[in-house]
């Protein structure tokens, strides 16, 4: 960087200032090379960094979703994950990471819940600063997002949450203020929705009045993708228009408002200062290559698996069936369709392409190795749509066996020359932005083609799927189906067109198969799916349950898939999808000796808990998954991740409830304060699994509270505890403090969590845990006098080992 920053203000003209307000394109902001100045390169986020390519570029480290990140308690943990984090966006030489995601549990329901860490806005808030932290650390910069109130997916572009000021400091803008104020995140990414009725990118309370001035940041507001809506962004709080071109940010729209009055030269520049120093922190100067790479990397491969055992929370384990421990020459069945095809993470844009997966079914199977026999079998097909055909099943046009040719051209025809050539291996492509340098998502065509078998003859059901303009199916050269838009439904965008047929299909035989699309400029999503099922297929459920009869035990994987869990739609409700409870019940109903594994990233309801003998919730852990549960299900490590959200009996009991997903354009956050535990609690409902619930393998003796009765308000006060380990494993525990205000002038929840700790522990040692409780620990925020207020009085302080298990407490006194 040969110039300053000011130097750099003062040497730009006003059109080259302006056009540094919006993108260029999907991931990067405008260079301006007169002057040296790089683009600034952005890359999703949160759980690894996946490039321009995303699911279809070069590989990248699939890391736990943040729901299992906000399991592990562990903030040392997570600053390391920040840190690889950091060199995994280098190799996809991007600048800034957009994540971490920090909003919030409010229903079970949220399609994104996976991606955020906890129910809990002091937990979400320590997560959050150690894992910008630790990426920040590396120069590379944070975006948390998304500010705020984005808690659901239903309506996002265009629902107004609708929250009091009081929820909204004590929890919604918690995590985003430790991530200002404490970790100094370099951006912020502002939310599609609205908050009380103006649209986040353009709302001048929470970007100008209190993002900018009373948090004082000095980082760069970035729009979520689209997410801007009108020319009042033009003047407000947000610096960088995403992505470009622009459409808000424009020249025509800039000037406009600088005639009109309503934008000062000076508070362009402030933008472009921010643009510039984000440039300048992530040394964007003095390396500007943007080039791609993928690094798989073994210290990488360690922690991602570390981090997934920590993340395992063990619910339930009667007559200790776990650790499993098989007979030589034993039986172990192993259940379930996400035990073969592993399900590593959520749907939506926080997808990566793995460098690998290691699944549930091949981890065990290692673990066999000659001393135990595993056998197989799926039970509950997972798919919500017919499923694609899938490597098996194709062979491409140019003669290649298990992938279809994909050729991209730059016309709205087909015609020309490809400008992409790719081969894929499924049949179907989604693509959210460009998939390669130079190619414009609003301006092409693309043609799959080879042809297909399957392997077993009969009647199939196949469904034919489009988002964009024109989608065409042709099976043996014969036009199936021709999804187009006309010029008069073009106006208004249908989501997806889909067409479905049944078919005749003989084992072996080859059918030619080419499918065709044209894009569509106006959205954001583009997508085109062939999916097929056998319907003639003998029951999978019963073949599980007679594979689990005669097995010594039985691990069922069961859970959602991004077809059921993703970002673009709320779950439609708390259960297992398809046939997987009856599954359950029907394998507990013949083997008194079932384990099973939750693999998805909230809360689900478990009817058949009383009938089986251990739960695991495993959430989405990454391209390590199987490795990490071999470890937790055989033993090598006792796990110790702790519920970072409740699990509810019913969907009915949750806060939301009454208030999920909203109507008319509005949600109204109805509960208020009483998030989560802080509902169940007040309420007297008892949920199937409390906040901060979790077993071990070896059991934690609480002792010799240490707390002053008394403390002057606004002293530091210490408690501290000893912790045991009490039984013959090494443990880890995750010990959680409660602040309960017994004399309040405004309504408080009965417990807050203000601290915790998470200590390893040898079998008999024990550990002094320490606390210090600052002044924020016991104040609420007034929103009369629009302050954090902490009264003198009564308080109790409660540890436990899970919000419901408190071990010790006692009484403390503050006084002014
Ligand atoms: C998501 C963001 C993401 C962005 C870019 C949006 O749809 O809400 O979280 O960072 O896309 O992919």
């Amino acid at each position: 960087m040969d110039l300053t920053i000011d130097q750099l203000i003062a040497e730009l003209t006003l059109e080259e200032k302006i056009s540094m307000l919006a993108g260029v394109d999907m991931w990067h902001s405008q260079a301006i090379e007169r002057l040296g100045i790089p683009a600034l390169k952005v890359t999703d986020g949160p759980n690894g960094a996946r490039g321009i390519g995303g699911v279809r570029g070069k590989s990248s480290a699939s890391f736990p979703v943040g729901a299992a990140m906000g399991a592990t308690w562990n903030v040392d943990l997570i600053e390391r994950v920040g840190q690889a984090l950091a060199e995994e966006t280098r190799s996809k030489g991007a600048h800034i990471l957009l994540g971490p995601t920090v909003n919030m549990h409010r229903s079970p329901l949220g399609g994104r819940n996976f991606e955020s860490f906890s129910e809990d806005p002091y937990l979400a808030q320590r997560m959050a600063v150690n894992y910008i932290s630790g990426l920040q650390k590396q120069g590379v910069g944070a975006c948390v997002k998304h500010y705020l109130c984005n808690d659901q997916e239903y309506d996002r572009y265009f629902l107004s949450s609708d929250v009091t000021e009081r929820a909204l400091r004590e929890i919604y803008m918690l995590p985003f203020e430790g991530a200002i104020l404490e970790a100094g995140s370099w951006s912020v990414m502002s939310s599609y929705n609205r908050i009380n009725g103006t649209w986040a990118s353009e709302h001048d309370r929470l970007l100008l009045d209190v993002l900018k001035e009373e948090w004082a940041f000095d980082g760069l507001v970035i729009s979520d993708w689209y997410g801007t809506y009108s020319p009042e962004v033009v003047p407000g709080g947000l610096d960088l228009e995403m992505p470009g071109p622009a459409r808000w940010m424009s020249k025509a729209h800039v000037k406009k408002a600088i005639q009109e009055g309503k934008l000062g030269i000076d508070q362009i520049d402030d933008k472009v200062r921010r643009l510039l120093l984000a440039l300048q922190r992530t040394g964007a100067f003095d390396n500007p290559s943007t080039e791609e790479q993928a690094v798989d990397k073994p210290d990488h491969r360690n922690l991602i698996r570390g981090v997934g055992t920590e993340a395992i929370v063990l619910l339930k384990n009667e007559g200790g069936l776990l650790p499993l421990d098989l007979p030589a020459g034993g039986r172990l069945a192993v259940i379930g369709a996400n035990a073969k095809v592993t399900q590593f993470q959520g749907g939506g844009s926080s997808q990566v392409k793995p460098h690998y997966v290691v699944s549930p079914l091949d981890a065990i199977k290692a673990r066999a190795s000659g001393k135990f026999v595993v056998d197989y079998a799926e039970g509950a097909p997972m798919h919500r749509n017919p499923p694609a055909l899938t490597a098996a099943n194709l062979r491409s046009r140019d003669g290649k066996q298990g992938v279809l040719l994909a050729e991209f051209f730059g016309s709205l025809d087909l015609s020309g020359e490809p400008i992409y050539v790719d081969h894929i291996d499924t049949s179907g492509f989604g693509m959210f932005g460009q998939i390669a340098d130079d190619f414009d998502p609003t301006h092409f065509s693309a043609r799959l083609s080879g042809s297909f078998h399957v392997s077993e003859s009969g009647q199939y059901l196949f469904s034919f799927g489009v988002v964009g303009r024109t989608g065409r199916l042709s099976i043996n050269d014969e036009l199936i189906a021709n999804l187009s838009l006309n010029e008069e439904t073009l106006g208004s965008v249908p989501e997806y067109q889909s067409h479905t047929f049944e078919m005749q299909l003989e084992a072996g035989r080859e059918y030619t198969l080419r499918m065709e699309y044209v894009t569509l400029p106006e959205i954001q999503w583009r997508a085109m799916t062939l999916g097929a099922e056998w319907l003639e297929r003998p029951d999978p459920v019963d073949e599980a349950v007679e594979l689990a009869r005669t097995a010594d035990r039985v691990v069922i994987v069961a859970g959602l898939t991004n077809e059921w869990e993703a970002e673009g739609a709320d779950r439609v409700n708390m259960r297992l999808p398809n046939r997987q409870d009856e599954l359950i019940e029907k394998v507990a109903g013949v083997n008194s000796n079932v384990v099973v594994v939750l693999n998805l990233g909230s809360p689900v309801e478990m009817p058949w808990l009383d009938q089986v003998s251990g739960v695991l919730h495993m959430w989405y852990l990454g391209q390590e998954t199987g490795n990490a549960l071999a470890d937790v299900l055989f033993g090598d490590v006792s796990p110790s991740g702790k519920l970072p959200t409740t699990f509810p009996r019913r969907l009915e009991d949750n806060p939301s409830y009454l208030n999920f997903p909203g109507e008319n354009g509005h949600v109204n956050y109805g509960e208020g304060l009483f998030i989560g535990y802080r509902y169940y609690e007040k309420k007297n409902i008892e949920p199937l699994f409390p906040f901060g619930f979790g077993l071990s393998y070896t059991q934690f003796k609480y002792h010799s509270l240490s707390m002053p009765a008394s403390a002057q308000l606004g002293e530091t006060v210490r408690v501290s505890c000893e912790v045991q380990n009490t039984g013959s494993m090494a443990g880890k525990e995750v010990i959680q403090l409660y602040v309960r205000d017994l004399e309040s002038s405004l309504v408080r929840p009965l417990k807050e969590l203000k601290a915790f700790a998470k200590i390893d522990l040898k079998p008999g040692e024990s550990k002094k845990v320490e606390f210090s409780l600052d002044r924020r620990a016991f104040s609420y925020y007034d929103d009369l006098k629009a302050e954090w207020v902490a009264e003198p009085g009564k308080f109790e302080i409660l540890i436990g080992s899970s919000s419901r298990d408190i071990h010790l407490g006692g009484k403390l006194l503050l006084g002014e």
